[in-house]
């Protein structure tokens, strides 16, 4: 099948009559004709193929900071490219022009153009995101090689539910950090997402023993998961089973969607910080707030502002290699020392400082 948009899936295996997808843990089982739960893939005549292959339906050459990947390249700049659909039930996503929607007629993008439009915007990197971009794995593993290619880095934005199998063709083909959003504990992912948050820990676990470097984000949702309670959880679990130096950025929620709680108070993102630094935590952001403190980055050991942030774009790295210039200590992340808008990243990346 060679329509433009159709390839064959990669991860599949016949059960029976019908064929499994094992692009992420919903492991849909469809039957002849049928279509997954994120709607991008479909069964025909016993083989499965993804209908959303290039299928961009935004592009924006993005700093960095947007993702939010805070200790990643800061100041750099990823071109990012988003599709259709999700593979989660979330009722209150904030992208839900695209992401709720089903495949649509979009601009067909082949990787080669993706990574020469990258170059040719003086970008550093690859970002796919904006929807789930699991859901592009066969398109974002060319795009992923051949960025590699260029020296350019390559990220993730997602909800983390891909197979086992996903993240590690993801690895080999060149992803270099992820940002991946935990919704909740167990039971509002549950009962919101129609997941397992398991499968997310695991995820992150298994890609931060791979190397790649992890951030993680937490919309914080009055009534979903603003008990302390549950942000303490959150908190420990990204101590316990990431490390102490693994970002994490609690990020505002405005009413979109089917949902209809209060936007986030402010004092419930300080409030949710407090939490995260008394679990442990080094680095607690407060994101999609205008101009708040809690955006730049802090040495944990002297309190001396280290990186600063104001607005998406303009950013000041006041560090010493990657380490703090007062006091010595190492902070954690990969590319601290770049500096340069020149579109040379340098050969550090692929070993984060953790
Ligand atoms: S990618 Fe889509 S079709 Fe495949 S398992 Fe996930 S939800 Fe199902």
């Amino acid at each position: 099948m060679s329509r433009s948009g159709v390839r064959r899936g990669l991860l599949q295996e016949p059960v029976g009559e019908k064929v499994r997808c094992l692009t992420c843990e919903r492991r849909c089982l469809l039957g002849e004709g049928a279509i997954g739960w994120c709607r991008t893939r479909r069964n025909e005549g016993g083989t499965i193929y993804t209908l959303t292959y290039g299928s961009v339906s935004s592009l924006s050459a993005n700093p960095i900071e947007k993702k939010p990947l805070y200790h990643f390249y800061p100041g750099s700049v990823a071109l990012t490219a988003g599709s259709w659909s999700c593979n989660f039930a979330c009722p209150w996503c904030q992208n839900y022009d695209i992401s709720k929607s089903p495949p649509r007629p979009g601009r067909y993008m082949s990787p080669e153009e993706f990574v020469h439009t990258t170059v040719a915007r003086g970008c550093q990197g690859t970002s796919i995101s904006f929807n789930e971009p699991t859901l592009s794995l066969e398109w974002s593993l060319e795009v992923f090689q051949l960025a590699r290619e260029q020296a350019l880095y390559n990220t993730y934005v997602t909800n983390g539910y891909m197979t086992v199998q996903a993240l590690a063709l993801l690895v080999e083909a060149g992803l270099d950090a992820m940002n991946v959003d935990v919704k909740g504990d167990a039971a509002a992912v549950r009962e919101f997402c129609q997941a397992d948050v398991e499968v997310v820990w695991r995820n992150c676990r298994a890609a931060r023993e791979a190397g790649v470097w992890l951030e993680m984000t937490t919309l914080v949702i009055p009534g979903v998961n603003d008990d302390p309670a549950v942000l303490r959880g959150i908190a420990g679990r990204i101590v316990s089973d990431l490390g102490a130096g693994v970002p994490w950025h609690l990020s505002a929620y405005f009413p979109a969607y089917r949902f209809d709680a209060p936007p986030t108070p402010v004092a419930t993102l300080e409030r949710a910080r407090e939490i995260g630094l008394q679990e442990g935590l080094h680095y607690v952001y407060i994101g999609n707030v205008v101009g708040h403190p809690a955006q730049h980055t802090y040495c944990p050991e002297c309190g001396m502002l280290l990186i600063e942030r104001w607005g998406l774009g303009e950013t000041r790295v006041h560090l010493d290699g990657g380490s703090c210039p007062r006091c010595g200590r190492a902070i954690p992340g990969v590319g601290l020392a770049w500096k340069s808008r020149d579109n040379s990243l340098g050969r550090e990346r692929g070993t984060p400082n953790v």
